[in-house]
């Protein structure tokens, strides 16, 4: 399985890191010939206004919306969940995402005071042990559409979802040296989905 890390700004080192120690090998794109190539993208946290602008200047925001729309699986973290969702709410004005995970977010939603926080959350993946999440000017999950399964929750708030080929997170699992959600995507998200196709 090739995957793709967004490389255009935001936290792309860190998901390449624990994207190899789930044994794929990551390849960080923002080329169209780059994302031509890959089966599944990660969309890193960061800048989600900044990355969207980027993706239109690079030439690449048609492309990865069509894949994404296509069937590509991809996880977002934070600004890569922003990214992913099909409505923004706190936008900036004019501000575009790739879309098609069927949520609505809300930016920075958890307040500007307390910016950052760190908490212990379940995540359903089926384990018990608890997850150490890092948020960061994150956002949070409004509305969910029928397709969309919520994952994990801070004081009722949605923070982690995921539909058949896209998952999500508010947090950032690539900052916290436990790989366990990119496992996740890697395991039960995108290589299912791919092995459909074949
Ligand atoms: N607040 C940022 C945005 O709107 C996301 C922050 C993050 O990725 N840590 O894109």
């Amino acid at each position: 399985m090739k995957v793709g890390v967004l490389a255009l700004q935001g936290d792309v080192r860190e998901h390449i890191s624990s994207l190899i120690t789930c044994g794929v090998n990551p390849v960080a794109v923002r080329r169209s010939i780059e994302i031509d190539q890959i089966d599944a993208l990660v969309l890193p946290g960061g800048e989600s206004t900044t990355i969207a602008q980027l993706s239109e200047v690079f030439g690449i925001y048609n492309q990865i919306r069509d894949r994404i729309a296509d069937g590509m699986p991809v996880y977002g973290s934070c600004a890569g969940m922003i990214l992913l969702a099909n409505e923004i709410l706190d936008a900036k004005e004019g501000q575009k995402s790739f879309g098609g995970l069927d949520i609505t977010v809300r930016r920075n939603a958890f307040g500007r005071q307390v910016d950052s926080f760190e908490s212990d959350i379940a995540f359903n993946d089926g384990s018990a042990d608890l997850v150490h999440a890092v948020f960061i000017r994150a956002p949070w999950v409004e509305h969910v559409g029928e397709s969309v399964h919520v994952l994990a929750a801070v004081d009722k708030h949605p923070v982690a979802v995921r539909s058949e080929r896209l998952l999500a997170t508010s947090f950032h699992p690539e900052l916290t040296g436990d790989h366990r959600i990119h496992r996740y995507f890697i395991e039960e998200v995108a290589r299912p989905a791919l092995e459909k196709v074949k």
